[in-house]
């Protein structure tokens, strides 16, 4: 077993990571290429929603971008842009939007996201100190038709504790008067739960700071040194960083960050917009979806947060107005009494998407001594505990790995490797 990691990306995954690992005894250390306060770990809804647990390619998904292409306020766009690894992306995601696969991913993860909130709780517990809501979350539709779309989605998660319950427009309202007229039906999901990103992730920062995990920050990984099947180092920001073990937890980053250790991954950006509204037109009890605008709302203390959008195909992170705009526009039919008074300043978050809209967890094919963590799409607050657990319990190995072998298979990286470099990347890390 490994005495030391390096943990590569401090967003929320890196950060769940270094804290697993600092409890189990490793020396830790996290490297981040920014300050820790930028990226899609702050810039969420900050959602825990296993009741949401299903693969963004459905069946019927690419149709819809394809439809909204036209429009630049759409909740979500394909970027029609030349790069190889986008194209292909996009079209290894069109293979996933059928049934098949996709109840597939819908099973691996209601079993990964079955623990999550039993594990916030337990942060909570542990003196992780966060913003924390346990309100339960609502979900409003303007059509009888849209809400049925959804209960059929969220209803195999009952199996794993997480109901959501049929609601009237006016039933709705009882609980949130803010919610306007046009709001038709709902669905009351009581087991969800929603938290501060921003102060997940500082809390998180100071837990891991008390157990002695050194932080590396403004210090971009740009190359990596191989020594045979291993890793030897990485280079951050002038320092050259050995470890026994090394982590990759760089989000929408980290399918760069494989390829320089040899296996290039298919994780690609899906860029989100959002913006924080301090004016208190409107209060709100639970988080809530905006269900046709696909935007959510969630009440902080100091703020309501509006998050939404789907583009794929670029990395550029810059603000798209129409696009803030459009998510405006939404709250205010959905929230009659919202007004953001001037221009809300948004922020924008990648996510790190996968073709099969599953995480990628577990050994780099080809090396020994690599673990990835990432592409936890619209799940990665939700999902952050449980990976962490996933990671300790490859590094631990023997039966910690094995009582989790068959439910975290389907998150292993080799599953994007062709039958034959499969065959070749075969390592001891990989086939524990
Ligand atoms: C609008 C929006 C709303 C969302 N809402 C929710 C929600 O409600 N619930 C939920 O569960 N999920 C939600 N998500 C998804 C969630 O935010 C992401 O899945 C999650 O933040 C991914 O975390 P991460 O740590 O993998 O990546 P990131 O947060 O992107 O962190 C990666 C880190 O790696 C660093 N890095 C990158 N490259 C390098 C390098 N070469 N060297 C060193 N460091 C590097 C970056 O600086 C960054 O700090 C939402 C996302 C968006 C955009």
């Amino acid at each position: 077993m490994a005495d030391n990691a390096v943990i590569v990306g401090a967003g929320v995954i890196g950060l769940a990571t270094a804290y697993r690992l600092a409890q189990d005894g490793l020396a830790v250390t996290v490297v981040d290429g920014a300050d820790g306060e930028s990226g899609a770990s702050v810039h969420n809804a900050g959602w825990i929603v296993p009741v949401l647990s299903a693969p963004v390619p459905a069946p019927g998904m690419v149709g819809q971008a394809l439809r909204w292409m036209t429009r630049r306020d759409s909740p979500l766009y394909i970027r029609p842009t030349p790069r190889p690894e986008h194209v292909r992306f996009m079209a290894s995601m069109l293979r996933y939007c059928r049934p098949g696969p996709f109840q597939h991913g819908v099973a691996a993860l209601a079993s990964l996201s079955e623990r999550a909130v039993p594990l916030f709780d337990r942060y909570a517990a542990d003196g992780v100190r966060f913003e924390y809501h346990r309100t339960g979350q609502l979900m409003a539709f303007q059509t009888l038709e849209a809400m049925r779309r959804y209960q059929a989605a969220t209803a195999p998660m009952e199996r794993i504790g997480h109901p959501a319950v049929p609601l009237s427009g006016d039933e709705l309202r009882d609980l949130e008067p803010a919610l306007g007229r046009q709001v038709r039906a709902g669905l009351r999901c009581p087991q969800e739960r929603h938290l501060d990103p921003v102060d997940l992730v500082r809390g998180l920062r100071d837990r891991c700071r008390e157990l002695g995990v050194r932080f590396l920050q403004n210090s971009p990984v740009t190359d990596i040194r191989l020594r045979g099947r291993a890793v030897a180092s990485v280079l951050a920001g002038g320092e050259e960083l050995g470890g026994d073990l090394f982590v990759l937890t760089a989000g929408a980053h980290t399918g760069r960050l494989a390829r320089l250790a040899g296996c290039p991954l298919p994780v690609q950006p899906g860029k989100g917009h959002g913006f924080d509204d301090t004016g208190g037109t409107v209060a709100l009890r639970h988080s809530v979806y905006l269900g046709e605008a696909k935007v959510a709302v969630s009440p902080l203390s100091d703020r309501l947060r509006f998050a939404g959008t789907m583009e794929f195909g670029s990395f550029d992170t810059a603000v798209d107005r129409r696009r803030l705009a459009g998510i405006v526009r939404s709250a205010q039919e959905f929230l009659p009494g919202f007004s953001p008074g001037s221009a809300p300043r948004g922020w924008t978050g990648l996510r790190p998407m996968t073709p099969d809209g599953l995480p990628v967890i577990g050994p780099l094919p080809g090396k020994d001594n690599v673990l990835v963590a990432s592409g936890h799409c619209m799940l990665g607050v939700t999902l952050a505990p449980v990976t962490a657990d996933v990671v300790s319990a490859y590094v631990a190995g023997g039966r910690q790995l094995s009582e989790i072998a068959g439910a975290v298979r389907p998150f292993a990286p080799r599953r994007f490797l062709s039958g034959r470099s499969a065959a070749t990347a075969g390592s001891p890390a990989a086939s524990r």
